[in-house]
């Protein structure tokens, strides 16, 4: 389990990061979330000791994260980081040395993972001569080769096609059903939805909003429903508590403030004709983010 509690990161005099605490679970996908610049890269390093804390705590498994537990961790950075003349076994037998493993453990874990990513034809070829995306499978696989306790996991799909985002999407969640516990940091606030329970929103380095997703939305007071029929939009929109109303691919979507106001739209959607669907949604992680990070800016 990893324990992040009251972490402050100053540069000189600016604070990158202001007392920021979460915890993820062993088996758990958590999202640190953040627009550019918000502290997320910072939190990375001195969760795995690149960097120095100016206050507060990290401990994985009760202990301090130090050179003792590094072998444990493994951490795919947006910048590739990959020694492109070797070849993908090279890099393989380099990277899983300096985790402590032995080179019958190294092959056997590349090979399984090679073949999970359908790339077998590369390992003797130099990373060089792959494509992005192919690029991007080698340096995912050098994070994993050791089966990390811990997983950071920074825009793990950039360059990547939908089926190879599958593939990826398959190993990360063999790794948490092994009981890894990992950080998820993406810009894809549908990924972030699909594989995790929990998650924290970072701007300018405070926690602006952080618990459990499904809580979250149904904290959230702003809802969306969607009908389709033969309705007049103007009258939707003149309902007090709807604060929009746009129509895409056959289908109203009324935004509105508060659930008190479904009844209101009911009662009015109930005089149309035609009326085929008339559902009420938590709105996307998208629009709390948005909302929650635009918020913070005003
Ligand atoms: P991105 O999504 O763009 O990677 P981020 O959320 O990872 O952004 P950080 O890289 O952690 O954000 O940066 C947080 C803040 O700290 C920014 O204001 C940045 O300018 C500042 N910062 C980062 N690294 C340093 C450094 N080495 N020296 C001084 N300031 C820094």
């Amino acid at each position: 389990m990893l324990k992040v509690e009251n972490v402050t990161k100053y540069y000189g005099d600016n604070p990158a990061v202001k007392n920021l605490s979460f915890t993820v679970n062993d088996g758990e996908i958590f999202g640190l979330l953040g627009v550019n610049g918000a502290g997320k890269t910072t939190t990375f390093r001195m969760i795995i000791g690149l960097l120095d804390k100016s206050d507060g705590t990290i401990t994985f498994d009760g202990s301090p994260v130090d050179y003792k537990v590094t072998d444990k961790i493994g951490f795919l950075t947006e910048e590739r980081s990959l020694l492109t003349k070797l070849t993908v076994y090279d890099q393989a037998l380099f990277y899983g040395g300096l985790k402590g493993m032995d080179k019958s453990e190294i092959i056997e874990r590349l090979d399984y993972l090679l073949e999970k990513l359908e790339i077998q034809e590369y390992k003797n070829r130099k990373i060089k001569e792959l494509s992005k995306g192919n690029q991007q499978k080698v340096q995912f696989i050098m994070s994993i080769i050791n089966k990390p306790k811990l997983l950071i996991l920074d825009e793990p799909f950039s360059g990547l096609d939908p089926i190879n985002i599958e593939l990826f999407k398959k190993l990360i969640l063999e790794l948490k059903s092994e009981g890894t516990s990992i950080i998820f940091s993406s810009h894809r606030m549908d990924h972030v939805e699909y594989f995790c329970e929990s998650l924290l929103i970072l701007v300018k380095g405070k926690t602006v909003l952080s618990g459990n997703l499904k809580q979250i939305k149904e904290d959230f007071r702003k809802k969306n429903i969607i009908i389709e029929g033969d309705i007049e939009k103007e009258k939707l929109e003149k309902i007090k508590g709807v604060l929009g109303v746009s129509f895409n691919k056959g289908e109203y979507l009324v935004k509105i403030n508060d659930m008190s106001i479904v009844d209101k739209v009911f009662k009015y959607v109930s005089t149309c004709k035609n009326i085929t669907k008339f559902v009420v949604e938590e709105p996307s992680l998208n629009e709390i983010f948005i909302e929650k990070v635009g918020g913070s800016y005003e």
